[in-house]
């Protein structure tokens, strides 16, 4: 993170159980203006759960989770609205109703009128037709559909975008125009943006910081170039060899991280990912790792960057 900018957005050592199951565990992230961070994770490690944090469909076992520098539970809904904005995935538009009216019905909904001339604007800023506002979402691609869903997340001029895998239902040309849109966008408002992904492809193309979390906890953290050129936690290691590369020969196969993600109801007492790890030894089952400094970044392993880094898995 960025030094001398307060963050738009923070994550302190925030924890959430639910009953028995330990959903988040201790995360601390920032995101500032200007920042493009990306939260890391496969299904079940917890991302959800953080992200309704911020907007308090969830409150933290523990922790707090800041805005511009305020606790969430100190600011009014309509001020969390109207500083933060989301896209999701491109499933959310009203299909009976024009893109215009989708585009309206947030402010309807607070008894405000959107001008014609503001609708069109937003259209502007994610390079749609000004025309596009008079058709319905099932004439659109979905890349445009998706695009639409930017220009509302847009609406009150946040100053912080919350992008929760925004590209994973597009083809991967798309994908890129979408990425490459919210990048300028970024660029022009200098927002900070906060893009939650299971996809460290999508990462590597935009993202200066990045946190990996598994089932809840942080696994490595630090600048996305080194976590990508060399990963020094054996699940960075694991997700990035799992991943498929334009030059992985046909006749090579991928190597899926073998196993599941433990039941988050026993509270384990070691590392989280010891029983799927390659590199583990007797203290992972032991003992939970913390987070230590080494290598330019954050990780939480037992075993030394070397150990990881160096050695070739049979
Ligand atoms: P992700 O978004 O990364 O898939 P989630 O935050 O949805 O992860 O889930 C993290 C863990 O918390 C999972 O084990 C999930 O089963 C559990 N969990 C999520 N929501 C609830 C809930 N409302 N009640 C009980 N367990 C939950």
């Amino acid at each position: 993170m960025n030094q001398q900018t307060q963050p738009l957005l923070e994550f302190r050592d925030v924890c959430k159980s639910y009953d028995r199951t330990q959903a988040v565990a201790s995360i601390s992230v920032a995101v500032a203006r200007r920042e493009f961070v990306a939260l890391v994770g496969a299904s079940g490690s917890g991302k959800s759960t953080l992200l309704k944090t911020v907007n308090r469909l969830v409150d933290p076992s523990s922790g707090t989770v800041l805005i511009d520098g305020d606790p969430v539970e100190s600011l009014p809904l309509a001020a969390l609205r109207r500083r933060i904005g989301y896209v999701f995935q491109s499933v959310g538009l009203f299909p009976h109703m024009s893109v215009g009216e989708n585009i309206a019905i947030g402010p309807r909904i607070s008894g405000q009128k959107l001008t014609r001339e503001r609708i069109a604007e937003l259209l502007d800023l994610v390079d749609l037709e000004r025309s596009m506002a008079t058709r319905m979402p099932n004439e659109l691609s979905g890349g445009q559909r998706q695009r639409v869903m930017i220009a509302m997340a847009l609406l009150c001029r946040p100053g912080l975008l919350i992008a929760d895998e925004p590209t994973t239902a597009l083809d991967v040309t798309v994908q890129a125009q979408i990425l490459e849109l919210l990048r300028s966008l970024q660029r022009e408002f200098q927002l900070g943006i906060l893009l939650i992904t299971h996809d460290l492809g999508v990462v590597s193309a935009l993202c200066e910081e990045a946190l990996v979390m598994y089932a809840g906890r942080r696994m490595e953290a630090g600048a996305t170039h080194d976590l990508l050129r060399m990963p020094t936690h054996p699940y960075t290691r694991g997700l990035l060899d799992s991943l498929p590369h334009l030059d992985t020969p046909v006749s090579q196969r991928l190597e899926p991280i073998p196993g599941q993600p433990p039941d988050l109801g026993r509270a384990p007492t070691g590392c989280v990912f010891a029983n799927r790890c390659p590199f583990a030894v007797d203290a992972c089952s032991r003992s939970e790792p913390s987070m230590q400094r080494a290598a330019n970044r954050w990780r939480a392993c037992h075993r030394s960057v070397q150990e990881i880094t160096e050695a070739t898995i049979a």
